[in-house]
């Protein structure tokens, strides 16, 4: 039988009851996908507001006001530049095809 290998990620696999069952990525189970490290699959980064490092809170004229950046949470989230923001990866380890 011939395998065509695709770059593009299988989304739905249409063949039902098929003799041939390829085997599954252990890293990706069959996903072709991984939770992308850097943002633990949430596809987004917090970070420390730069405009107060963090505090929550900015000095002007002597007074203490909240950050307008970061509504004074003292962190903004970020689309994760690995990701795209996605969240997922590409399975190193199958290049996204989901089998092994
Ligand atoms: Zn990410
Ligand atoms: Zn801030
Ligand atoms: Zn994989």
């Amino acid at each position: 039988m011939a395998r065509v290998h695709r770059e593009t990620p299988p989304t739905q696999n249409h063949k039902h009851g098929s003799i041939a069952i390829p085997m599954k990525c252990n890293d990706c189970e069959g996903k072709g996908k991984t939770d992308c490290a850097d943002c633990e699959g949430t596809g987004t980064l917090d970070l420390d507001c730069d405009k107060c490092i963090g505090e929550g809170t900015i000095r002007e004229s002597g007074m203490t006001l909240r950050c307008p950046e970061c509504n004074g949470e003292g962190r903004i989230s970020e689309d994760c530049p690995e990701c795209d923001g996605e969240g997922q990866k590409d399975c190193e380890a199958c290049g996204g095809s989901g089998e092994e």
